[in-house]
């Protein structure tokens, strides 16, 4: 199994994570609430896990530029 992260703005892939190193336990998803487990995270038919979160670019733009939480939709 294997978890890939992407960018919920950019749809830029940030990285994956296989084998062992793909524990959910580890990962805290367990601290996420059921919504938010169903918001962020996807599975797909072949098991792996699919995570939305946010990169460093869209994270820096959005820190620099508070205004752009507005126009979210724009950058989907
Ligand atoms: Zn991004």
């Amino acid at each position: 199994m294997a978890i890939h992260y992407q960018c919920r703005h950019c749809q830029q892939r940030i990285g994956s994570i296989h084998g062992q190193d793909a524990d959910t336990d580890k990962l805290g998803f367990d601290s996420l609430t059921d919504e938010e487990q169903a918001e962020m995270i996807e599975y797909d038919s072949r098991g792996d896990l699919h995570v939305t979160t946010i990169c460093e670019n869209c994270e820096q733009t959005l820190a620099d530029h508070p205004d752009y939480h507005e126009y979210e939709s724009f950058l989907h």
